[in-house]
């Protein structure tokens, strides 16, 4: 039998972080935990690390150390706390790990495990949206395989094995539309928290859900497929697809299209990325088209969904703008969802901050934080505003 898989996965509690470990279960000493990271769900996280015989569990919020230590007391599971504890999980050198953290929050750690030099699962999309550049330069020099999770993107990636991206004509990232694909922006003013993280095709956390709402998710899965698939910024489109079946397609120069089909089920990208270079069994739906009946394609709307072309306009200026992208519509989106803005203020929020933030060339991680938290507290003082 082959020695098991080291594993660590950041964000473990998560949505994400949850169907990885549904995969892990499934195949009894393939795996072997190292450590499983949760941002504040104590009861989640300390369950996960019993279950996954995990060496050791961190969790973010250093006010819940106490907590978490006794409810792993009488177990020898290691348990640590804060920032600096969720970076130093990438010294424990896992062979594969899983960057779920949502947010720009999870850029250190992920930065941490990509100098390891190992193999780094991304479905982390703010940490490569706010850091581009500089992520990719990390992965460069460290000779870390990085394997795409979001599911548009490791769709381009399994089309990318038939072919060379130097042969790639055109990239075509799918996207479901949202619950309000087909809603007026008069409808959209009046949505609620509750109604917009209800997604038609996919089950994911708050955050993600919000953004598919607004579009933004698409905007942000477009800035990464630049960084992740360098063939330019002209040759990156978006097409709405209400199914989610299609989840991604490449063309290359001979008018060949590939794309990669499959059930709106997160667990096939992630067991991708998990097996890869292999294939392994996994307990999703199988797609049956039949049944399905017609797929239906549609361009996307750039005047009732403005996210998709402030995100455009953040990658064209470069340097600090999508870093600024990502945390005014960070901000917006949590003031969204407990009740301080509208739905349509995200992106009055996010073009405002585009607008002011003056974000300059970006060269460290450290740079990535300054336009990071420059670009929250401007973000914080118009939702503010909004109130007044
Ligand atoms: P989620 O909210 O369900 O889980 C996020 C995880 O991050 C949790 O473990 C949480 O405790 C942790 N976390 C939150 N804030 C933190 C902080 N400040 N410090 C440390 N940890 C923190 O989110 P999700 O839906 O699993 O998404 C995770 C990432 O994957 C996001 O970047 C999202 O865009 C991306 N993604 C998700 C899906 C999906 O289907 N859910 C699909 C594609 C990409
Ligand atoms: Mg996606």
């Amino acid at each position: 039998m082959m020695a098991p898989r080291s594993i660590s996965i950041f964000g473990a509690t998560g949505s994400v972080g949850s169907s990885t470990l549904d995969l892990i279960r499934r195949e009894p000493g393939a795996y072997q935990v190292l450590a499983l990271t949760g941002g504040s769900d104590v009861a989640k996280l300390a369950a996960a690390a019993i279950e996954h015989r995990a060496r050791r569990a961190v969790i973010a919020d250093e006010t819940r150390y106490a907590d978490l230590k006794q409810a792993l007391a009488g177990t020898d599971i290691e348990v640590a706390a804060g920032e600096q504890a969720l970076i130093d999980v990438a010294e424990m050198g896992a062979d594969w790990t899983m960057a779920s953290i949502v947010g720009c929050a999870g850029l250190a750690p992920t930065l941490a495990a990509i100098a390891q030099g190992r193999t780094v699962a991304l479905a982390n999309k703010e940490a490569l949206v706010s850091a581009g550049e500089v992520m990719m330069a990390a992965v460069a020099r460290s000779g870390a395989t990085l394997l795409p999770v979001d599911s548009e993107h490791n769709a381009i990636f399994q089309c990318l094995a038939s072919g060379h991206i130097s042969e790639v004509r055109k990239i075509t990232l799918t996207a479901s539309g949202g619950p309000f694909r087909t809603a007026t922006r008069e409808e959209m003013h009046q949505v609620t928290p509750a109604q917009a993280v209800k997604h038609p095709n996919w089950s994911m956390g708050r955050k993600i859900s919000v953004d598919s709402a607004t579009m933004m998710n698409k905007g942000l899965e477009f800035i990464e497929a630049f960084h992740l698939f360098p063939v330019g910024l002209d040759r990156l489109s978006i097409l709405v697809h209400p199914q989610s079946v299609v989840h991604s397609m490449v063309e290359f120069r001979d008018r060949s299209t590939i794309a990669q089909l499959g059930s709106p089920d997160m667990r096939i990208p992630i067991a991708s990325s998990l097996a890869w270079p292999a294939r392994m069994e996994t307990p999703c739906e199988p797609l049956d088209l039949g049944r399905i009946g017609r797929l239906d394609f549609e361009a996307p709307d750039e005047e009732r969904f403005p996210a998709l072309r402030l995100a455009r306009e953040a990658i064209e200026a470069g340097g600090g703008y999508p870093a600024a992208l990502n945390a005014a519509n960070e901000v917006a989106v949590a003031a969204f969802l407990d009740g301080r803005a509208g739905f349509l203020d995200i992106s009055v929020i996010v073009e405002d901050v585009l607008a002011r933030c003056g974000a300059g060339a970006i060269d460290t991680i450290e740079d990535v934080q300054a336009i990071d938290r420059s670009a929250r507290a401007m973000a914080q003082q118009l939702t503010a505003e909004l109130i007044n």
